[in-house]
């Protein structure tokens, strides 16, 4: 079902009237999680003010260690919903439990599915059902063909509305966080016909890399950005070091437009 072989012309994901797939690049921002009221509408002004088109943040964070931050739950999930009305900004946040879809789907525009579970069948299904717009990010250490069989499980449970998100893969080395696959862009544009997006944030694990990357990536094909945004990275309750702030969201989104309209 996610073969262009099967479809030949683009799936366009519509997140309530953000199209994603179509011509025009969307860039999604916002914190890795939501921390308080205060923060997530400081960045959702700032970003939306800058011409993002959604705002992310997560309430549910599957953090490496059970020690750090985990996230607001369904408080962070208000916090969110509010700060996308209050902006006009759809939103989208990750959801880790099958049993939470419903809930998550309540106040978000669109859903995410984190790297660590991408094979996580259960949530894939509930996701299919659902109908919701989803975001399927790339596992860890996932090929591109067990990726696409990820997003086949979504389809095949009846949800076409699959974006893909690179979001670099573990390799040997360890300059940084991960190592983003920049083949798989027009690789995956020969492969499939779903919207394909990129988080340089998680890529590259270090804030001074990411607007090159954002540049790199778009050059190359990809339909849009997922970036992390956080206006006092420092202080940041998870992933600060891979955070860009405001106001060089906004120079990024300038240069973003002027590459777009060159290619
Ligand atoms: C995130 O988007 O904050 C996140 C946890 O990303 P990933 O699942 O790609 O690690
Ligand atoms: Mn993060």
């Amino acid at each position: 079902l996610v073969s262009r072989e099967l479809k030949s012309d683009n799936t366009v994901v519509d997140v309530n009237g953000v199209k994603i797939g179509d011509e025009k690049l969307i860039s999604i921002a916002g914190p890795c999680a939501i921390e308080s009221e205060r923060q997530i509408m400081d960045i959702a002004c700032a970003v939306k003010k800058a011409g993002a088109d959604m705002l992310r943040g997560g309430a549910y964070k599957p953090r490496t260690s059970p020690y750090a931050f985990q996230g607001l739950g369904e408080d962070g999930l208000k916090l969110l919903a509010q700060a996308g009305q209050e902006t006009g900004l759809r939103v989208v946040t990750e959801v880790v439990d099958p049993r939470d879809v419903e809930l998550v789907a309540s106040y978000a525009d669109m859903l995410q599915i984190g790297a660590r579970n991408m094979q996580n069948y259960r949530l894939l299904q509930e996701i299919g059902a659902s109908k919701k717009p989803v975001i399927l990010k790339r596992g860890i250490s996932a090929t591109i063909e067990e990726w696409l069989m990820a997003a086949e499980y979504i389809l095949y449970n009846g949800n076409t509305n699959v974006v893909l998100c690179e979001r670099g893969i573990r390799t040997y080395e360890t300059a940084t966080r991960n190592t983003l696959d920049l083949n798989a862009i027009p690789l995956l544009k020969e492969l499939t016909h779903l919207p394909v997006i990129v988080d340089p944030s998680h890529a590259t694990g270090l804030w001074r890399l990411v607007p090159s990357v954002s540049m790199g990536v778009i050059a190359a094909g990809a339909d849009g950005l997922i970036i992390e945004v956080h206006n006092d990275p420092s202080h940041a309750l998870s992933d600060g070091p891979q955070s860009i702030l405001p106001e060089r969201f906004a120079e990024l989104m300038v240069n973003l437009k002027a590459l777009a309209a060159i290619i």
